[in-house]
């Protein structure tokens, strides 16, 4: 294994679903190349129904690629099956079952003993900001304790690789502030590799080492962009000018398309 390989790599990644009989297959996912590094932190963004949730699907071994490889440190794993912890974009926790439960569960799937998963969920509670709500049923939290359980649940898995789908995209502004800040914390303690779908541009520049860019479905990757902003990173920064900069060029690769169908469609119509 070379050193220099990184940590992931997309290597011209499809995806295609088969529909109705007589109807043409669907590609989700097109020729989708991208690298990432050890520990780095990087957002996916692009249009709903571009692929986001393929390609992480894919990432977390849930679904097998049409085309293309994923390689990790260089390497093509026969399955990628629990090498990354996943969030899936809906937090799927179980009412019935208390918070704690709900939290080791992929331990205790993963065949870890259930006093040995309950001790390392309990260790992490407070740094979840859940201390004292190991036996609180899920409903009784707030959304933001409930997403701050998903991903506690995602973390236990102990994978370095963590792949997080749209992870606050159902909480208020306030409460995504916050859940974004308390993550910027938990990442630079541990250093895992994140990979961060989000619609939300500005949620993707003020957390990334870098953005990348999807196109409309079939889903590739035209653009990307490092985010060279300092760390610790606080809320001050979306106002500088640097900050906006850098998302008025994300909004322009976003909306390229937009403007060619616009010109298309203008020209068309002088004909
Ligand atoms: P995003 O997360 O970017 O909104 P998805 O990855 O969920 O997009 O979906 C991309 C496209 O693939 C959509 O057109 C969706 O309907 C389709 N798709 C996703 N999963 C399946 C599946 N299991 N079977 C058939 N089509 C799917
Ligand atoms: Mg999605």
């Amino acid at each position: 294994m070379s050193t220099a390989a990184p940590r992931l790599r997309f290597e011209q990644l499809g995806k295609s679903f088969e529909r109705q009989a007589g109807q043409p297959s669907l590609r989700a996912i097109d020729d989708l190349s991208l690298d990432v590094a050890a520990g780095e932190f990087v957002s996916i963004i692009g249009p709903s129904g571009c692929g986001k949730s393929t390609l992480l699907r894919l990432l977390a071994g849930l679904s097998e690629p049409s085309s293309g490889r994923i390689l990790l440190d260089g390497e093509q794993p026969g399955s990628l099956l629990g090498r990354a912890g996943y969030m899936p974009q809906s937090d799927l926790l179980m009412d019935w079952r208390s918070l704690l439960d709900n939290v080791t569960l992929g331990l205790t799937l993963s065949g870890v003993a259930p006093a040995e998963a309950r001790r390392r969920a309990l260790a992490e509670l407070p740094r979840f900001g859940l201390e004292g709500f190991a036996d609180s049923r899920p409903a009784t939290l707030s959304d933001g304790m409930r997403q701050r359980a998903a991903l506690l649940r995602t973390f236990l898995a102990g994978r370095e690789l963590m792949l997080l789908d749209e992870p606050f995209g159902a909480l208020d502004a306030i409460t995504r502030q916050s859940m974004q800040q308390w993550l910027l914390e938990l990442w630079q303690s541990d250093r895992k590799t994140i990979v961060f779908v989000t619609h939300d541009l500005d949620e993707a520049v003020y957390l990334s080492d870098r953005v990348a860019v999807m196109s409309g479905r079939p889903g590739r990757i035209d653009f990307s962009l490092a985010i060279d902003l300092p760390r610790p990173r606080e809320r001050s920064l979306t106002v500088t000018p640097q900050f906006t900069a850098l998302l008025a060029q994300l909004l322009a690769q976003l909306l390229a398309p937009l403007g060619e169908a616009a010109a298309r469609q203008a020209d068309g119509s002088r004909q």
